[in-house]
């Protein structure tokens, strides 16, 4: 089985994403994971992707699309779930000879999606996640996996989150309707606690 996830930033795509990976065996290829490794590791990628993350703008449409493609083309066989990806018409296109089995479209209100982003905090080193009220950490500030110190991403100042819901709104939203189209998408409510998502997105796969 091969899944997307969709959702607004905030929303809690990667939080969901990797329980659903471990529940279901699946490769967890997460775009924005994929693309902050280059810019820390300073490739080539993640020199040209840099100023875009930073100012909260898509990178470039045909750079995503080859970089998944090769992701897509590593894993082989292995079964996988897609998180931040694709993100408008064009990177979906680029997914029409791969099947992919269900779509989860995780909803919240604008409200909640602020107040997640901002109280979001992730390790540089091992990429988890945390948020300081819903998912803390064991000791506040320090990584429960790796013992790294959490920081905010770079991305989540107000103005760079106002320009990803922009964004979001008009061009991933397209999505919803194409996936609704090919009867396989999934609607989640996530104004609840995680592992209820969690049993709610089993439930309906
Ligand atoms: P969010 O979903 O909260 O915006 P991500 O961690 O998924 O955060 O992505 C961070 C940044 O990486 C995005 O703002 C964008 O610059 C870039 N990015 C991620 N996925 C894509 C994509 N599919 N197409 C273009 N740019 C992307």
């Amino acid at each position: 089985m091969n899944l997307i996830v969709l959702g607004a930033q905030g929303v809690g795509k990667g939080t969901i994403a990797k329980e659903l990976a471990k529940k279901y065996k699946l490769t967890h290829l997460a775009t924005g994971d994929i693309l902050r490794e280059n810019v820390k590791n300073k490739t080539k990628l993640g020199k040209i992707a840099e100023p875009y993350m930073l100012k909260g703008a898509l990178i470039p449409t045909p750079l995503i699309i080859n970089v998944m493609t090769k992701k897509i083309k590593q894993i082989k066989k292995q079964n996988f779930i897609l998180d931040g990806y694709p993100r408008n018409l064009k990177q979906a296109r680029s997914l029409t000879q791969i099947k992919i089995d269900k779509v989860i479209h995780l909803n919240a209100t604008k409200k909640t999606l602020i107040k997640r982003i901002s109280g979001r905090r992730i390790c540089d080193k091992c990429q988890s996640t945390y948020h300081i009220k819903n998912l803390p950490p064991k000791k506040e500030g320090i990584c429960d996996k790796c013992g790294n110190e959490l920081h905010q991403r770079a991305d989540e100042t107000p103005s760079a989150i106002k320009k990803r819901l922009k964004i979001y709104h008009k061009l991933t939203e397209p999505l919803i309707k194409l996936y609704k189209r090919k009867k396989i998408l999934i609607e989640i409510e996530t104004e609840q606690p995680i592992k209820d998502i969690i049993k709610d997105c089993i439930k309906q796969i």
